[in-house]
């Protein structure tokens, strides 16, 4: 079709204006003529070429532009004041006019579904089903890392394809349940092998439904909705930590609320204390994930045994703890803590032979001031815990110190040769709110400019957004070379692929990436996903 053709040849041209402006580095100001002569000259194509939406927005950033009467744009402030462009440039080009979705608001609090599946085509179909229902789903074809994945992520819910080739399905459920049936996380099993003594089987280890292939799609994603809620409905009742026996961070909302009642009332300050296991993840990887497991239980033992009566301990989330300290100055918690500190360090874990001491770091607060929610108490807790870290670790930090800035940082990589799609994913990283998690933003054209620029070993976490299909480094080179880079423990990747390309997800999974999105995506789901992503990565 004649006009489709000079459709494509305004976005290439939008493309290439886009990339001259933002990706080369010749300049760091750009003329306002030429962003005029730009849009004037988008603005008569595509009112010709029957693109309405972008002639209408052609023009009033022409009117806006005269209304700024600059001389000259910073890169910065161009690419803000084009953004709308860059977004329906792309979403002209993947969507049909008639399909583009509303968008809808993102939601943090979306259920996570972990899918494990050999099958990559099953899997792609299983996921885009309970996608539809806004759930986030985290796929893994290779059993190990989806054992890993599990502890990482604390799904809401599991879903095992137990039809492997050559394992035993049911041994994913199995080294999952010796740590589950202390956590409460449904879990599903899928099998072309609908037999009774199968499903005798799958519920005998701990599954709590079994669906038989072929599947029903309707009846799978109603089915898991089922298991999400009641997922929901457990978490909300009860008070204590199955793994740890101590309570759940449920619960200290509860108790913080009251406790900031009392302070309201009668004056009482109180202390809480932030304590995060340091290098837990060596521990799991190292000695396997029973024994982390055996350490958490450990330590919240030992945290019982040595606090005062009055003390309350929580855990917070996987290997963090709040300790509340009632009628406790900071000066007073700081001191009780490091003596925790010091006491816990000296304890010596043994896995089979195999001696091992581990320590954590901890932030402390003060709570003096009814008019702070819960939240912000935590948050400066959090942020004292985090400037221990920062500091080495294994130390105790006041928040009320004068140096508790040190933030954490993790460096976002967006690899793709599309300056559009480019463009996008910056600037909706941009406008991620992550709390205490600071991004260091960059992108890159290719895998060998990302290589080239030493960008894996900036210190610190990295997430990598990286195109499958690029020229001169393919998206599965790059993903391979990270993966085998020294510093790949501390990188998390998620592919950008083509929905079509079934062989390459495959792959990517394969070389461990830890998640994919399939091109055309939906801007807002991919900001909820990778908001969503951050928050557990920390
Ligand atoms: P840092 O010193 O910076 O705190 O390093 P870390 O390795 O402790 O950091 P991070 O918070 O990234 O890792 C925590 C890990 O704890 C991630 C997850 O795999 C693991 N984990 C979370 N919950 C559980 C659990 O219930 N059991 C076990 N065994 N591991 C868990
Ligand atoms: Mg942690
Ligand atoms: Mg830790």
């Amino acid at each position: 079709m004649a006009i489709e053709k000079y459709q494509n040849l305004l976005f290439e041209k939008i493309k290439t204006q886009i990339s001259e402006w933002f990706d080369l580095n010749n300049s760091e100001v750009i003329r306002n003529e030429d962003v005029y002569s730009f849009l004037h000259s988008l603005k008569g194509t595509a009112g010709t070429i029957q693109l309405g939406g972008l002639f209408h927005l052609a023009s009033k950033l022409m009117d806006q532009l005269e209304l700024k009467a600059k001389e000259q744009w910073k890169k910065c402030e161009l690419r803000e004041f084009l953004f709308e462009l860059v977004s329906l440039s792309y979403q002209y080009e993947h969507f049909k006019e008639t399909d583009l979705k509303k968008a809808e608001p993102s939601d943090n609090e979306l259920p996570v579904v972990q899918m494990v599946c050999e099958d990559v085509s099953m899997l792609i179909l299983l996921k885009e089903t309970l996608e539809e229902n806004g759930w986030m789903v985290m796929t893994s074809s290779n059993p190990e890392k989806a054992v890993s994945l599990y502890y990482d992520l604390q799904p809401d819910c599991l879903v095992i394809d137990i039809d492997f080739t050559d394992i035993d399905g049911f041994q994913i459920l199995e080294s999952i349940q010796q740590h589950n049936h202390k956590q409460f996380v449904p879990k599903v099993i899928l099998s072309a092998e609908n037999t009774r003594h199968t499903r005798i089987r799958a519920y005998e280890i701990g599954a709590d439904d079994f669906i038989g292939k072929p599947v029903d799609m309707e009846e799978f994603s109603v089915r898991i909705k089922r298991q999400l809620q009641r997922k929901q409905i457990f978490d909300q009742s009860v008070l204590i930590d199955e793994l740890t026996k101590v309570y759940n961070r449920r619960f200290l909302f509860d108790i913080l609320e009251r406790y900031l009642k009392d302070l309201e009332r009668t004056d009482s300050v109180f202390s809480i204390a932030l304590l995060d296991l340091d290098y837990f993840k060596k521990i799991n990887d190292t000695y396997g994930h029973l024994t982390g497991d055996k350490v958490l239980e450990d330590f919240a033992d030992f945290l019982k045994k040595s606090l005062r009566g009055s003390d309350i301990v929580f855990r917070y989330g996987g290997e963090e703890f709040v300790i509340l300290l009632p009628r406790t100055k900071s000066q007073e918690a700081i001191e009780v803590i490091n003596r925790i500190l010091e006491q816990f360090k000296a304890i010596e874990f043994d896995e089979q032979g195999r001696a091992f001491n581990v320590s954590f770091s901890a932030g402390v607060y003060m709570a003096d001031n009814p008019a702070e929610g819960s939240q912000d108490i935590l948050k400066m807790a959090d942020q004292a815990l985090y400037a221990a870290k920062e500091k080495g670790r294994s130390r105790v930090q006041g928040a009320n110190v004068s140096d508790q800035s040190a933030s954490n940082i993790l460096h976002v990589s967006v690899i793709d040769d599309d300056a559009i799609i480019r463009t996008l994913l910056v600037r909706v990283l941009q406008t991620i709110d992550t709390e205490k998690v600071e991004l260091n933003i960059k992108s890159f054209e290719n895998g060998e400019k990302f290589f080239e620029s030493g960008r894996l070993t900036e210190k610190g976490k990295h997430f990598l957004i990286l195109d499958g299909v690029m020229p001169v480094m393919d998206g599965i080179e790059v993903l391979d070379k990270v993966k085998n880079s020294p510093q790949s423990r501390g990188v998390h990747v998620l592919m950008l692929t083509g929905r079509k390309s079934e062989y390459d997800i495959a792959r990517a999974l394969k070389l461990g990436a830890d998640d994919y999105v399939t091109k055309p995506f939906s801007i807002t789901e991919l900001q909820a996903r990778i908001q969503r992503l951050i928050k557990r990565m920390f």
